[in-house]
């Protein structure tokens, strides 16, 4: 799950971390009245949505010679100004694709006097089983190209997680990022307040681009960008409290109501498949005949009929899919109770696309008999080679 950048600035600064004032409005009335607040002379405007690259990004409506996503404003008026700008307005940014996000939310802050920007993350470095901090001195807006034109710029501290963070990390990481005097105190205070707000939150990543020097030799966060583990939010109620529904993908959240592993892609077969590895080995051999999966779907070991109807229900609720390819081995999971679902959820629903349905395992005859026995259109196949072929040829019709 992820929050926007005032949220986690806020969650961060409970951890001490410096940040600069700033408040999130919704119009451009609640912009005037709480910019009038702030001291200036420099104020920032930023756009918020669950994706990075705002200011380099461009607002649909607005055209290209039109300011970015995070605009400097120098009085209240140009403030309000650019919020009546921004706000309803679409972002299209390296991050979100070319559909763009809708802003309906500005994050107006306290102009900074930076002297040098830097890049910090922590994630969870797999190849080592440990946290890491991934820093350089090279932050700001191009963190990518960095890695792929200058990796030697980017330098990779992974942290013990049973000593945790320990004065030395923080040493080398002050080195790694030239910070010297009060900087380089105020990293050895930062690196340790990150490291822990990173793993008693659980998080995945916490990505802080830009890190400010600032003109007066500290340092600052300048944008923050975190996510959480989805599997740990149920230990985390006051972050769970901080989803933006209007960010995600509505078919994800009905998923997550019916506690169903689903993530939406861009092709057009929808896939309902039980276990996450015979799912992604679906996923693979649709793509090997030549289409594309529109979404991952595990239905889980113990699926009922309801979840399993849930599930049809949001495959066909997808207007891109063309067709839907129904891959079950039964072993926990039963082929009848499958079978059962499918044909359930066609009578609810309707069947507009062809199916293609391929049981295997406990039950089969059973779930092949149900299926039969409904009047609904089915494609049966007897392997998955046989069903990816048969689901990519009915939707070329
Ligand atoms: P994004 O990474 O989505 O483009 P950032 O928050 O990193 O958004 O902002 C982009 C750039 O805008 C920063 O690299 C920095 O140069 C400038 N900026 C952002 N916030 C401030 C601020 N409070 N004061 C001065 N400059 C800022
Ligand atoms: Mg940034």
């Amino acid at each position: 799950m992820n929050i926007h950048e005032y949220q986690a600035k806020r969650l961060l600064h409970s951890y001490g971390a410096p940040i600069a004032g700033g408040v999130a409005i919704y119009s451009a009335e609640q912009a005037e009245e709480w910019a009038k607040k702030m001291p200036g002379p420099l104020y920032v405007v930023k756009s918020q949505i669950h994706a990075g690259g705002r200011g380099k990004g461009k607002f649909k409506e607005l055209g290209d010679d039109a300011a970015g996503g995070v605009r400097l404003a120098r009085s209240v008026e140009e403030v309000v100004q650019n919020v009546k700008e921004m706000l309803g307005n679409t972002l299209v940014t390296k991050q979100t694709g070319p559909e763009g996000k809708q802003v309906n939310r500005l994050y107006i802050e306290d102009g900074a006097d930076i002297d040098r920007e830097l890049y910090l993350s922590i994630l969870i470095d797999r190849t080592v089983g440990r946290p890491a901090f991934v820093v350089s001195t090279e932050g700001g807006m191009d963190i990518e190209a960095v890695a792929e034109e200058t990796p030697e710029k980017i330098f990779t501290l992974p942290i013990d997680p049973i000593k945790g963070m320990t004065d030395a990390d923080s040493r080398k990481l002050n080195r790694a990022l030239k910070l010297t005097k009060d900087a380089a105190k105020d990293g050895m205070e930062l690196f340790p307040i990150l490291y822990k707000a990173f793993t008693e939150k659980d998080m995945s990543l916490l990505e802080v681009n830009p890190l400010i020097v600032m003109k007066d030799g500290r340092l600052r966060v300048l944008d923050a960008k975190v996510s959480f583990d989805g599997n740990a939010l149920f230990r985390h109620d006051d972050i769970m409290a901080l989803r933006d529904l209007s960010e995600e993908d509505e078919k994800e959240i009905e998923a997550s109501k019916h506690d169903l592993a689903y993530v939406a892609l861009d092709g057009n077969i929808g896939c309902m498949v039980n276990g996450a590895g015979l799912a992604m080995a679906t996923m693979d051999i649709i793509k090997q005949y030549g289409e594309e999966p529109a979404n991952f779907l595990d239905v889980g070991g113990g699926a009922t009929t309801e979840k399993v109807t849930a599930a049809f229900k949001i495959i066909t609720a997808d207007p891109k899919v063309k067709g839907i390819l129904v891959n079950i081995f039964g072993g926990i999971m039963k082929c009848d109770v499958i079978a059962e679902g499918v044909v359930k959820a066609v009578k609810d629903v309707g069947l507009k696309v062809p199916l293609v349905v391929r049981l295997e395992g406990t039950n089969v005859e059973k779930g092949k008999q149900i299926i039969n026995d409904s009047d609904v259109d089915v494609i049966a196949a007897d392997d998955l080679d046989d069903a990816a072929q048969k689901i990519v040829k009915a939707i070329k019709g």
